[in-house]
Formats: structure tokens, C-alpha cells, sequence
């Protein structure tokens, strides 16, 4: 999902990044307010006018929307959370965490951090529009009384409302299953509500409100069904260390092999991305080399240099330690868009990691233990 994405900024230790899919959908709010809402709302300006209206609030709703995903991700740091940074896609943005809350008072606090925050910007652009309501043009008006407007409806967004309900529905059930599946069928029953609403608005010939209720709906639908499915991936994997899932008798390269060789009967012949490089008897990891290793090296020269000339350490994002949590390995594969992890021992290489060893893992549990709706397994309870 978050493959196209491009980092904008850092700030107080978290990456801003924005998926394709968000410019996408900041072309259509620029458009919609611009065709739609402005010249309904302000009548008699110039189309250039109600452009660049549309524009700056668009603007203004990206940063809104950056500053609402600060508020979550500095809760949840406070308390002991791994954040990984901020991404914005299709609607608003994603904190990204690389561990979920583990009791209902820390994700109720995180999850309410963020509408909190969503009514205080709105609050401070309505003070800002009434205090210069007299003396600015008409144009600046209406973008600073929009954006108090779409910060009050960011604040009722149900996605943080959903978090909300689950983290009380945890609270007073004692299980955070249950509380994900109900609050889940919420959302998806919310999400399809929105696209009735969009039914019913194309019906009345209002095309750009239709649009908008259509989209949210299928947006609200898909991430309730995939914060439950998620949340299935997490318990069937908890608790189960990466030595479980690992091959321990992974393909390696010698420090003093020609690159030559390693072009042809490795990155040739295996098809993987990145080779971990052990000297041959003692199996310590000397580091790993990729096929963009090679590419610095004149293809004439292969045979007269060796691996250990372009070898590169392997870094924290692509070696684990067999011990570790699978759900870690899962985390630590989505978050570097490795598929294959270097399970590593005190220096010395014991294993190598795959994604498609995890979800095989994944496809035979759900198989043999149903598919943790029916009833609950073990994996479930906590
Ligand atoms: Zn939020």
C-alpha cells in the first residue's frame, strides 16, 4: 500500500511522507473546491480566484492533517510506542507504528490526541477569520473559515472515533479481539452507510458531494476490514520467535568469491535482491552485497575483483535476531521493504528470514484453526 511513497520533511524525530495516492486525492479537493464549494458559497469572483482559493486550502488542509498525525505519534511515543513516521495517503494520514498499544488507556489517549488537536486548529483559524473578518479580501475569508470548517469535520472522522470505541469496548470486554471485531463491523457498516449517502446524492444531481461520500465510504470500509485482519496477522504470529520460521541452511557467499561469479551462478541463477556474505568456516557475517554493489564495478573487471571489495555491512533494517517476535520480523519486512531478513547471532549468520515462509506460517494456522471469527483460539485470548 505505501509503495509509492515519497519522504517530504523530518521534524521532532518523524518522517513526513506522502504516497502517490494523496496527490491524487489534493488535485481532486483543489478541483472540488474550486468548481464546487467556493463559487457556491462566494459568488462573483474570477475562476482564477476560486482556483487559487481551492489550491491554498488544500494546502492548508495538508498541514492541518500533518499537524493532527504529529498529535497521535507524540502521544504515542510518550508512552514507549515505536513510531516510524507519518505518511499521507488517500484520506489524511497515517501514523505508522511499528508496535500497537498494549492496553485500552494508552490507545484511548493516543487515539483522542488527534480530534483534540483537529478542533483546536479549527478553533484558531475561526479566531483568526473573525479577527481579520473587516480589513482581508473576501478570497483569504473563505479559505481561513473553510479550513476551521474541515478541521471540525477532521475531528469527527470516524477512524479515530473507531479507535476510540475500541479502546472503551477493550476496557469494559477485557479483550482486545472482540473489541477489534465489533468496532471493525462499525466502521465497515459506516463505510457502507457513506456510500448510500453517495447513492442518494447522485440521485439529487449533486456529482462532486456523491464523489466525495463514495470514496470516504469505500476508505472507511477497507481500513476497518484491514485493522481486524491486521489484527488476526498479529496473534497468530505473537509469541512465535523467528528462529521457528527461518532456514538455517540459507544460500551464502564466500568474502573471496569473483564478482564474476557472483553475477553468474548467484544473482543470476537465485533471484534474490541481496546475498549475506560469511567467511567460510567460521560463519561469521562479513556483510551483505546486493546486485547495486556490483553495478560500480566495470563490467570487464568482474573477474578481477572479489565480493569482499564491494561488500557493505548489513544494516538494522535488513539482519533480526532469532530470538525476536515473528510479529517484529513482519514489522521490520513491511516498514524496510526487505523479503528476506538475515537472522543473525552475535555476529554470526544462523538463518535468513523470508516474507513467503512467515504467511505459508500464516495460510496453515488460519487453515487449521479456522479463521479466528467462528470462535477463538488460543491465539486470540491474551
Ligand atoms: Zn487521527
Amino acid at each position: 500500500m505505501f509503495s509509492h511513497r515519497v519522504t517530504l520533511f523530518k521534524l521532532l524525530g518523524f518522517e513526513v511522507r506522502v504516497d502517490a495516492s494523496w496527490l491524487l486525492i489534493a488535485l481532486l479537493i483543489s478541483w472540488s473546491l474550486a468548481v464546487g464549494y467556493f463559487p457556491y458559497r462566494y459568488h462573483g469572483l474570477s475562476r482564477g480566484d476560486y482556483w487559487w482559493m481551492g489550491i491554498a486550502a488544500a494546502l492548508g488542509l495538508f498541514i492541518s492533517i500533518v499537524i493532527h498525525e504529529f498529535a497521535h505519534s507524540l502521544v504515542a511515543r510518550h508512552y514507549g510506542l515505536p513510531m516510524k513516521g507519518i505518511t499521507l495517503f488517500i484520506f489524511g494520514g497515517v501514523a505508522e507504528m511499528g508496535d500497537e498499544p498494549s492496553n485500552a488507556k494508552t490507545e484511548f489517549l493516543m487515539a483522542i490526541a488527534g480530534p483534540i488537536t483537529s478542533i483546536l486548529i479549527g478553533v484558531f483559524f475561526y479566531a483568526f477569520h473573525q479577527a481579520v473578518v473587516t480589513v482581508w479580501p473576501i478570497t483569504v475569508l473563505g479559505i481561513l473559515a473553510y479550513l476551521a470548517w474541515i478541521n471540525w469535520i477532521l475531528a469527527a472522522f470516524p477512524l479515530d472515533g473507531g479507535r476510540v470505541l475500541r479502546s472503551a469496548l477493550w476496557q469494559w470486554k477485557g479483550n482486545v479481539a472482540s473489541a477489534t471485531r465489533i468496532a471493525s463491523s462499525i466502521g465497515s457498516g459506516f463505510g457502507v452507510l457513506l456510500m448510500l449517502v453517495a447513492v442518494w446524492q447522485l440521485w439529487e444531481g449533486n456529482f462532486i458531494a456523491a464523489m466525495w461520500y463514495f470514496l470516504l465510504g469505500m476508505f472507511l470500509r477497507h481500513a476497518a476490514e484491514s485493522s481486524y485482519q491486521q489484527l488476526v496477522i498479529r496473534k497468530a504470529l505473537e509469541g512465535e520467535p523467528v528462529r521457528r520460521f527461518m532456514n538455517s541452511n540459507p544460500v551464502t557467499v564466500s568474502p573471496d568469491l569473483s564478482i564474476e561469479n557472483l553475477v553468474e551462478d548467484y544473482i543470476y541463477k537465485k533471484h534474490y535482491k541481496m546475498f549475506p556474505v560469511v567467511a567460510d568456516e567460521s560463519h561469521t557475517l562479513a556483510g551483505c552485497v546486493t546486485s547495486s554493489n556490483v553495478k560500480n564495478v566495470p563490467r570487464e573487471e568482474w573477474s578481477r575483483h572479489q565480493v569482499r571489495e564491494v561488500l557493505q555491512p548489513c544494516s538494522t533494517d535488513n539482519t533480526i535476531s532469532p530470538d525476536a517476535d515473528a510479529v517484529k520480523a513482519l514489522a521490520q519486512i513491511s516498514r524496510s521493504g526487505q523479503s528476506r531478513l538475515m537472522v543473525v547471532d552475535h555476529n554470526h549468520l544462523v538463518g535468513v528470514l523470508a516474507l513467503k515462509d512467515l504467511m505459508g506460517f500464516l495460510a496453515s494456522k488460519m487453515d487449521l484453526e479456522g479463521d479466528f471469527r467462528s470462535h477463538t483460539p488460543h491465539a486470540l485470548t491474551r
